[in-house]
Parts: C-alpha cells; structure tokens; sequence
C-alpha cells in the first residue's frame, strides 16, 4: 500500500509541473512515505532525518508521510525543527495545497485525519512498472490484533467503489498492464462497509475477470477469518485469478492467537487450509509468523513450529515480536529474551528453507507459466512469476517483457527457479 502510496503522490507532483531527481543533493522536496509496522523500518528514517537536521545547509523542503506520521503526528517537529511537513495516511490528496501553503507561508504543517475519505484520483499514479500494477480496494481494518499499529495509522475500513475499480483495472489491461495485485490491509472485508452495493471480495474478483482484460490478478492481504467458501471458489473458477493466498497464521498455539486477538483457534485455521486444498488442489500459501509474542512458552513455540511442518506454506514472512507504541500488546511486559526470540527465529527460518526446498525441487522438468516483468538485476537475464507467485529466471530478449510464457524448469538457485522457453514438443506439464 506504501509503495502504491508513493507512486500516487509522485504523480500529483509531476502533474504539477515537478521533475523526479535520483540523488537527494539536487531534490527540492524531499518525502519519506514510512512505514511502522516493525521498528526498525521507523529507526531507519528517524536515523536519516537527523542527519538531515545536521547538514550544513538546509537545501529542501522535508516531509513525512506514512504511517510514522500518523503514529508520530505533530511530536516529529519537536525532534526534527527542520521538517517542513507531516502528512497522514488518510491526507494524501492534500499533498499539492500543502507543498503551495509552505513555499508561501514558511509554515510547518500538520495533517492526519483519523479517516479515509474515498477521493483519491487513482489514474494519476507514477508507476515505473509497466507490466503489473497495484491497485487498492480498500484501506484500513477493523480487526484490531493486539500487536498491530494499523488500525491507528490507517482507521477503519473503507471500500473502494466497485466501478471504479473494474475501471481503473480495464485501464491498466488497455495500455499494456497483464497483472494487477489488489490491495488492502484485509480486502476480503472488501463491501462488507458498504452493503448498499452488494459487492462483496468474491463479487468484484468476478467483475474484474468478467470486465476486464487484465490476465492475472492476485490480492493482498487477507485476514482468515474472512476466507469465505465463495473466495475460495472464485480462485478455482476465475482464470485471471491466481492460485497463491496469503493466508497469515500468526502463531500456531490456540493460546497466543486469543491474546494476539487473531479470532480463530489453530483448530479453524487448520480446517479452512485443508477446505481451501480441497477446493484448490494446486493452491500455494504465503504466511506470517510472529515468534516471542509475550508469555509464549516453549510448548507454543513448539505448536508453531509444529503447524509449519505440516502445512508447508510456499512462502512465509517470518518475524520476531517487537512491541509498537500505541497498540495493547505494548503494555504487556515483552518477557521472552531476545536470544530465545532469535533462537526461535532461526529455528522457523531454517525450517521454512528445508521446505521451500523441498517444493522446489517438485517443479525440476515441469512447464510453468511465466509472466515476463524485466531483466534481472544483471540485465542478462529475463525475470518473471509463476502464477503461485514463485520467481524464475530465463534467457530471452526484450520482446518477451509482459508476455506469458511457458517455462520449462530445469534447476534452480536459492529461492529463484530456472528455466527456458521449450519448443512446443517439449511441454510437459503446465504447473
Ligand atoms: S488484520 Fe492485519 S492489518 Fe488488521 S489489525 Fe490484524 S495484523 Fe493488523
């Protein structure tokens, strides 16, 4: 959401008239759109912000947005008296007038509504990436897990109206764009604030394949409990969507998923994945995995642990518990030793590394489908994603950019398979 942010604010200002610079000596206006989900992401731009305090000379005008704004607000101008804005999550369409007011009036200023007014023009976003585009569908989460700022930065949920989304996205397909990921803290809440359209998350999933030409669409992210039969469904039935959902476990103990306010037991959580690999039998999951919550024991480490050998999720973002100011968890004493924290850590990673491994390996001399999005780093190689959303690197040229193509796989390295694209008469599979 953060990066679609970015790319939203970065189009209001060329529109104003505004150049993009790449190093921030020659910039005239400096943002740092932020993030404070975890804090070192907020140490990282306090660090940076203090150095610019320092400099010898102010030379642009600075500004936060993000959630650090929010979370911070106004108390950012006492640390940092050279900051010239802080702007909320829920203010970006002020970011022209509020640029104008201080290039007239000098003035610090400060704006963070607590709610999202759905006025943003979509249409203008700056994208550098000419293949796959984010879209957002709704903003914010009533959900309220005890360890999450998210709620506070970014409000209660507000629904993007259907139509202007399957616009946007019919968009997107008619200059070029072949995937979009939908955004949201938890889009399958999607509608549920807005009964008056009847358009639930599995409904636009609907529209948007029937409407449109986009030939892939995946989601982000979604909250367990609101994985319904119907979404399930729609990612068997709808080609354009792809078989991968982020389907955030938490932890693996019954215990710490109640005080982590997650409303689901290990027990529902385990028989909605065996449902959705029912009904998707070649679906991969991502999920999200907090060790050293406060008071989880060894035993309910144990039971996560446990939980992540037998789902074997394809993908999954593991962290250690850090408290953020302002949440209820932050109150709890956080008891569990950094080094048991860490310990645990490794344990989950190394295990993760094993399975992923293991999966890999299942795919050597299958065909999958690829969508083609740019040259790799080296700028030799071609880089794209299987519709389960594993990375693949091939050769070709740069005709092939934003093309779908069959990939048959041959090794693979680290986390990236390998491929090339077969002649006809070597397809085998398509996974
Ligand atoms: S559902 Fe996700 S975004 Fe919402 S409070 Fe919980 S962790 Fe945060």
């Amino acid at each position: 959401m953060n990066e679609l942010d970015t790319e939203i604010m970065a189009g209001q200002l060329v529109k104003k008239g505004l150049t993009p610079v790449h190093d921030e000596e020659s910039a005239d206006l400096l943002i740092f759109n932020t993030c404070s989900i975890r804090d070192l992401a907020e140490r990282k731009v306090m660090g940076k912000l203090g150095l610019l305090g320092r400099a010898a000379k102010k030379h642009s005008i600075i500004g936060v947005t993000g959630c650090m704004a929010m979370a911070k607000k106004d108390t950012l101008f006492r640390k940092f008296p050279h900051l010239d804005f802080v702007l909320g999550t829920n203010n970006i369409t002020d970011l022209e007038a509020i640029v104008d007011e201080i290039l007239y009036t000098n003035r610090q200023i400060h704006k963070t509504d607590d709610r999202f007014e759905e006025n943003l023009d979509y249409l203008i976003a700056k994208r550098d990436n000419q293949v796959k585009a984010h879209v957002s569908i709704i903003r914010g989460c009533d959900k309220y897990c005890t360890y999450c700022v998210v709620p506070y930065t970014r409000g209660e949920e507000v629904s993007r109206s259907p139509d202007s989304i399957v616009d946007e996205c019919k968009r997107l397909a008619d200059t070029g764009y072949k995937e979009v990921t939908l955004l949201g803290q938890n889009v399958n809440s999607y509608g549920k604030d807005r009964p008056d359209w009847g358009c639930l998350f599995h409904d636009l999933l609907a529209r948007i394949d029937r409407e449109t030409d986009i030939k892939r669409v995946r989601f982000m992210t979604s909250h367990p409990i609101d994985i319904t039969p119907e979404l399930m469904q729609a990612v068997r039935d709808l080609p354009s969507l792809c078989e991968f959902v982020h389907f955030p476990l938490q932890a693996g103990s019954s215990r710490i998923l109640k005080k982590m306010h997650r409303i689901y037991t290990r027990e529902q959580y385990f028989e909605k994945v065996a449902m959705l690999r029912q009904i998707v039998p070649n679906v991969s999951l991502g999920t999200d995995i907090i060790v050293g919550f406060p008071t989880e024991t060894d035993e309910e480490f144990e039971e996560t642990y446990a939980a992540m050998q037998e789902l074997r999720f394809s993908i999954a973002f593991i962290y250690a518990y850090s408290a953020r100011k302002g949440t209820p968890a932050k109150r709890w004493k956080d008891d569990i030793p950094e080094e048991v924290k860490q310990e645990r850590l490794q344990r989950l990673l190394d295990l993760q590394a094993q399975i992923g491994k293991e999966e890999r390996q299942k795919f050597l001399d299958t065909t999958v489908e690829v969508l083609i999005e740019r040259f790799n780093k080296d700028g030799k190689m071609l880089k794209g994603r299987t519709r389960c959303w594993k990375k693949v690197i091939l050769e070709g040229d740069a005709s092939l950019i934003g093309t779908l193509q069959p990939v048959q796989v041959h090794s693979f390295h680290h986390e990236t398979l390998l491929g090339k694209i077969p002649q006809s008469n070597d397809l085998l599979k398509i996974v």
